[in-house]
């Protein structure tokens, strides 16, 4: 929200002059397409489309709702630039938002495509002139792509995105595990035990802030790094209400790997995911579930 200027900050787009509407989704979660082709208009340069949720419970889109609705805005305006972020989004379908439309597909590297490896960065993928235009911004008018700094961390980065796939199945296992755990002992989770997914996402729906603490704290015991710590919810910059996060990672800040986290506001919802591997994926369920027990929230 400080990015796009909604939230008034230094250099947000907003500062720079670039406007920005937005249509909200429909009470079922599917794209609003009356409204969003009146907010089509001469000044409309770009349509930012988010494929994971956030910190919603609606459902993720799939790649080909997505596809379906770069090519309504298309048929509006054949020039407009569609970008997708989509993050959470990689390896967890056969094909990807740049397979139906997308100018460009960007992403964070200590997600899905870093493998867990990457220890910073971001991707962008698409056109190639519009992939110039972001080097320009990167770096220096003039320079763009031929320059920058690469901080020796190239090998992680080809690494990374080599067992990425690999990486993103064991944490797409463990969502569906924790969607069937958590689905069955009453907890609205979205998505549930058995659709099919557009992400790594899992959210669990506790009604109570103590079920979103009890199992972030769950969740950090099981850590390979940090375990001993108590997670506890605070009011962190970017988000308007006290969130806790839980997450005991080789990467500062990663969430491919085993992580959780959630804003402390109705309907008290967490969101889970990553896991390197299968394995650590399911102890940190289990331990959830142990915390969640032990504090009376379920009984077994
Ligand atoms: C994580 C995330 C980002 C930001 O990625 P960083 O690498 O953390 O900057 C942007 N959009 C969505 C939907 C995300 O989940």
């Amino acid at each position: 929200e400080e990015v796009i200027g909604i939230r008034p900050s230094n250099g947000s787009l907003a500062e720079y002059g670039i406007s920005y509407s937005q249509v909200d989704l429909l009470a079922d979660g599917t794209f609003d397409y009356e409204n969003i082709k009146k907010a089509i208009n001469d000044k409309t340069k770009m349509v930012a489309i988010q494929r994971s949720k956030g910190y919603q419970t609606r459902p993720s889109f799939s790649v080909k709702q997505i596809g379906e609705l770069i090519t309504f805005v298309k048929g509006i305006k054949p020039d407009l630039v569609c970008m997708v972020d989509n993050c959470y989004g990689e390896f967890v379908e056969t094909i990807e938002p740049s397979d139906v439309g997308a100018d460009m597909t960007v992403g964070s590297l200590i997600k899905n495509p870093g493998g867990g490896l990457a220890p910073i960065g971001g991707y962008i993928a698409g056109r190639e002139d519009l992939i110039d235009a972001c080097g320009y911004r990167l770096t220096s008018p003039g320079l763009g792509r031929e320059v920058g700094a690469s901080l020796g961390v190239m090998k992680y980065f080809y690494q990374g995105l080599f067992l990425a796939p690999t990486v993103s199945a064991s944490a797409l296992k463990g969502a569906i595990f924790a969607a069937n755990i958590y689905e069955k002992l009453g907890f609205p989770v979205i998505p549930n035990g058995t659709e099919s997914r557009h992400d790594i996402i899992q959210a669990v729906e506790f009604g109570i802030p103590e079920g979103v603490i009890e199992f972030c704290k769950g969740i950090q015991a099981a850590a390979p790094v940090d375990s001993y710590v108590t997670p506890e919810p605070w009011p962190m910059p970017g988000y308007d209400s006290d969130v806790i996060m839980a997450a005991g990672a080789f990467v500062q800040g990663s969430s491919i790997e085993l992580s959780a986290d959630g804003p402390i506001k109705p309907p008290y919802a967490v969101y889970f995911q990553g896991g390197l591997t299968w394995p650590h994926a399911k102890l940190g369920i289990l331990m959830s579930l142990e915390y969640l027990v032990r504090a009376g929230i379920v009984t077994l």
